[in-house]
């Protein structure tokens, strides 16, 4: 096969990473924001590692005394409040533009509740770029070091996935529809694809396209955190085959229905329409979890009912990175407040399950999710990062 290379500065930094995984479970904490620490919010997230974290959640007895749970969990990767995009991007992305450059395929996805810094991470902003952008800059950098920019060219793709609907974000929100091909992948029809001739093109396009993703049919803004967003980067021969991909995924917030405040019915509808994509990619990863790995996706249950497109999409995402030349990355966002405990319990453990998954896969299925445990009865009101004595 092919191999470009990478560029040397980066080689060092990660060789750590160069492993085959398939599958890289990672988390992010954000920091406190400023209004949260004006409401006397407070941190419950301690990083003990780089690899591990732990909870400190504060819980009420019968007798009104409260008493501190800690639960600790290990994963891939976990970046702390202090690091930038450009430190996740070495560890999580960088490995995988690598891969890509092999002729294989990625996924780099963020997961976790509205507000977590998914959107942060994912897209980012012109002063602080995400992922995408930072992995545009050394596509072409590597395209263009190698010559090789007369033999492929890159394209775009920028689409969401808003209340079970597809909308082409580079072709102004058009409705767009998705078929099953022979191969059981999911074809988008008529998806536009962009020929970007560099960072910059690429970068302005879907800056173009983040303005679409915030408006809605009626011009108003509309809640992107109820929407899936897809960016695809292609590198393709002169023949248009593709050679490599890559695509990032900023997921609709991972928070249930019942917790969204809206009354209005219609974003209710649209709260279950999330709640009920995440739980088919619960019900995927256990069916994944059971091993039949040539042709579960056939015959599960899940696959049998009307598959919401979403699901088909993720399910996807994770049936090749199985079974196709895949990478994924998983990136779980979280938020460091206590008033997101619950929230933020349930993105660890959600992120567990797919890290057990992958253990699945090297045989030992053995949870590493360790027993929360308490660890005083009697504690102070809230709980600061340092209460770990
Ligand atoms: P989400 O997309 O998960 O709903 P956002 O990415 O919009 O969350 O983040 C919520 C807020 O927190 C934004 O104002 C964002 O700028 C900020 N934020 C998120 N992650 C970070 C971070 N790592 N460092 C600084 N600010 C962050
Ligand atoms: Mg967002």
């Amino acid at each position: 096969g092919y191999n470009y290379g990478v560029p040397h500065s980066h080689q060092n930094q990660c060789e750590d990473q160069m492993e085959c995984q398939k599958i890289r479970v990672c988390i992010r904490k954000r920091p406190l924001g400023v209004q949260e620490v004006h409401r006397g919010e407070t941190d419950i997230i301690s990083t003990l590692d780089k690899k591990s974290v732990l909870i400190h959640e504060m819980k009420e007895a019968v007798d009104l005394t409260e008493y501190l749970l800690q639960h600790e969990f290990h994963f891939d990767e976990v970046f702390d409040e202090t690091c930038t995009n450009q430190d996740v991007y070495m560890k999580t992305t960088f490995p995988l533009i690598q891969h890509v450059f092999k002729g294989g395929k990625a996924t780099c996805f963020a997961y976790g509740q509205t507000g977590a810094g998914k959107t942060h991470t994912m897209i980012g902003t012109r002063q602080k770029p995400g992922l995408y952008a930072l992995a545009a800059r050394d596509i072409f950098q590597l395209l263009d070091r190698s010559q090789l920019c007369q033999k492929f060219h890159v394209y775009i793709s920028f689409f969401e996935i808003y209340c079970g609907q597809l909308y082409d974000l580079l072709n102004r929100k058009k409705r767009l529809f998705a078929r099953e091909d022979g191969n059981h992948v999911v074809q988008i029809v008529g998806l536009r694809e962009e020929k970007v001739a560099s960072a910059d093109m690429l970068l302005e396009a879907i800056s173009w396209g983040n303005q679409e993703r915030s408006r809605g049919a009626s011009g108003v803004n509309t809640d992107s955190s109820r929407s899936h967003g897809i960016i695809q980067i292609q590198i393709k021969d002169l023949a248009r085959r593709v050679f490599g991909r890559i695509s990032f995924i900023d997921l609709a917030g991972s928070e249930r229905a019942a917790d969204t405040r809206d009354p209005d019915k219609v974003t209710k509808m649209e709260g279950a329409e999330i709640n009920q994509s995440l739980l088919a990619l619960k019900e995927c990863i256990r069916a994944l979890d059971q091993e039949h790995t040539h042709t579960p996706f056939r015959q599960s249950k899940l696959t049998q009912a009307p598959v919401k497109l979403y699901d088909t999409f993720l399910i996807n995402v994770l049936k090749d990175s199985f079974i196709g030349n895949s990478k994924t990355c998983m990136i779980a966002n979280v938020s460091p407040s206590h008033v997101s405990t619950e929230h933020t319990l349930n993105t660890l453990r959600y992120a567990d399950r797919v890290k057990e998954l992958k253990r699945g896969i090297k045989s030992s299925s053995v949870s590493s999710f360790k027993k929360s445990k308490v660890v005083r009865a009697t504690s102070p009101k809230h709980c600061k990062n340092s209460c770990k004595e």
